[in-house]
């Protein structure tokens, strides 16, 4: 189950990677609700995460959730202790917002900039929303695990432009480097088949010794000897 776990967040890393530029140091936004549930599931975010996504990452979240939380108070006490631990990705709210519009703007401008968040949120109205941001990946905590939600349909039909241009490139690649890699399988299968010289020693050895044998003894001997012959009296002649 662990090993899937991973096996799937690096293939969604991967999609992201290529298709989106995301490129670690990866930066994770968190919210007040992704902080509350870790908190109720009991998870270290700071090793949690880097150890699913397998690569640096800066756990971050903004002033605006941070001034959500606090407005909240007492109820969500623990979760604002967590988010404070983290950076502090700057945003353009100087009056702070509700911190799901803060992080959709966030999520909105990373996806034309330079700077690439991942969200992590369990707040449905937001994911609902990141879902229609092209190119955002989107982490919750389910059964006491951090999970990277599944590419949604709008991040797919972005990329799936890119997806068409990177397989007309491995077709044209195939056509010009296609025999050369035939080329080499026909090399590989060679080696793999032929060489093994100290376990089928004395086979070989036989077999050498008996097809010398009967080269000497067949007519290719014979037959280069004649027409030397040959060949001589002809020129002598
Ligand atoms: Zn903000």
């Amino acid at each position: 189950m662990k090993v899937k776990r991973l096996k799937r967040a690096n293939r969604l890393l991967t999609f992201f990677k290529y298709n989106y530029r995301f490129v670690p140091p990866y930066r994770v936004l968190v919210d007040g609700t992704f902080c509350q549930a870790a908190l109720t599931e009991k998870l270290n975010l700071a090793e949690q995460i880097p150890k699913y996504l397998t690569e640096e990452t800066h756990l971050m979240t903004t002033k605006c959730v941070l001034d959500e939380l606090e407005k909240i108070g007492p109820l969500l006490y623990g979760a604002l202790v967590i988010a404070k631990q983290f950076e502090i990705a700057e945003c353009p709210h100087k009056t702070p917002i509700a911190a799901a519009d803060c992080l959709s703007h966030l999520a909105r401008r990373a996806a034309s900039g330079k700077t690439k968040y991942l969200i992590a949120t369990q707040h449905d109205e937001l994911t609902e929303k990141l879902r229609t941001i092209v190119g955002t990946p989107i982490m919750y905590i389910k059964f006491k695990t951090i999970l990277l939600d599944n590419i949604s349909e709008a991040t797919k039909s972005g990329a799936s432009k890119d997806e068409e241009e990177i397989k007309r490139l491995k077709q044209l690649k195939k056509e010009i480097m296609g025999p050369s890699d035939a080329l080499q399988k026909k090399k590989k299968k060679k080696k793999a088949g032929g060489v093994n010289p100290l376990s089928c020693k004395k086979k070989i050895m036989k077999a050498s010794v008996e097809t010398v044998r009967t080269g000497e003894r067949t007519a290719t001997g014979k037959r280069k000897r004649t027409k030397k012959k040959k060949k001589d009296t002809v020129e002598l002649d």
